[in-house]
């Protein structure tokens, strides 16, 4: 198994494991905003970059993709990687300077401000990271967003940037988004959950015990597909809420609601 040394300390990783893996499993702090284990990383913030030792000079390598595959020696504190991922915050800081969730990672990395003018309004408090377009297309199976235009008018969207018929409701992207600018919002009149800023909505289920919304209907249909559960019993607690469920799951509801079709 390869072995990599940062910043002077060896860790040991599986081939293939990439060199972020490594500096965790050493304790060692990488700042990242667009990994995310659920999904392949493509490193597209560029804020995990260090320094890559290869031998008469060394290369700024994004960590979260690059894979081990012989003993490397690589440097996250040295000067030049530092600056190079505090130019980067910078940059990202002009992208979202309105996100709580990025303002607090740039000031652990004693980023206070940024040199650059800010982003057009329609792009505004998005980096850009496609974790939300992934999400979607890879986990859910939905492709319900997906980036639009080009250079300074690139954005995450619906299609046509109009509201998506494909979207579910589940609320996967905003999850996921690292900067807090996927939001969900119930609208608990009209009985739907609306995904912003892409303005999808979709219909929520009523739990039949106690009036709570629940997840939207093609949520549950989804959750019947991919759990291989497809018992009147397993559908009957997806017309619950959780906290209805859990009672039904004590035994504490009715036989009754549990069975209703
Ligand atoms: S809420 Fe809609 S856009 Fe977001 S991940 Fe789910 S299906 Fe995709």
């Amino acid at each position: 198994m390869p072995t990599v040394t940062i910043d002077g300390c060896k860790v040991t990783v599986k081939k293939d494991e990439t060199i972020l893996d490594a500096a965790r499993k050493a304790g060692i702090w990488i700042p990242t905003l667009c990994y995310h284990p659920a999904v392949p990383s493509d490193a597209s913030c560029r804020l995990c970059m260090v320094e890559l030792d290869r031998g008469d000079w060394r290369q700024l390598v994004t960590s979260c993709n690059y894979p081990v595959r012989r003993d490397i020696v690589v440097y996250v504190s040295s000067e030049r990687a530092e600056a190079a991922r505090r130019g980067v915050m910078e940059l990202l800081l002009a992208r979202a300077p309105e996100s709580g969730e990025l303002k607090a990672l740039a000031e652990r990395m004693g980023v206070y401000e940024t040199r650059y003018p800010n982003v057009t309004e329609s792009q505004r408090n998005c980096i850009l990271c496609g974790l939300c377009v992934s999400v979607c297309e890879q986990i859910i199976g939905k492709a319900a967003i997906g980036f639009a235009g080009r250079g300074v008018d690139r954005a995450v969207a619906a299609p046509f940037r109009q509201p998506s018929e494909d979207c579910i409701g589940c609320g996967a992207c905003a999850a996921i988004c690292p900067v807090g600018t996927i939001k969900i919002r119930i609208h608990a009149d009209e009985q739907e959950v609306e995904i912003s800023p892409f303005k999808s909505r979709a219909k929520l289920l009523v739990c039949e015990q106690c009036g709570a919304l629940v997840a939207s209907k093609q949520v549950s249909e989804q959750a019947l597909t991919r759990s291989n559960l497809n018992s009147e019993e397993f559908r009957a607690s997806l017309r619950l809420c959780p906290k209805c469920r859990r009672l039904q799951t004590a035994g504490q509801l009715g036989a009754a609601t549990f069975y209703k079709k």
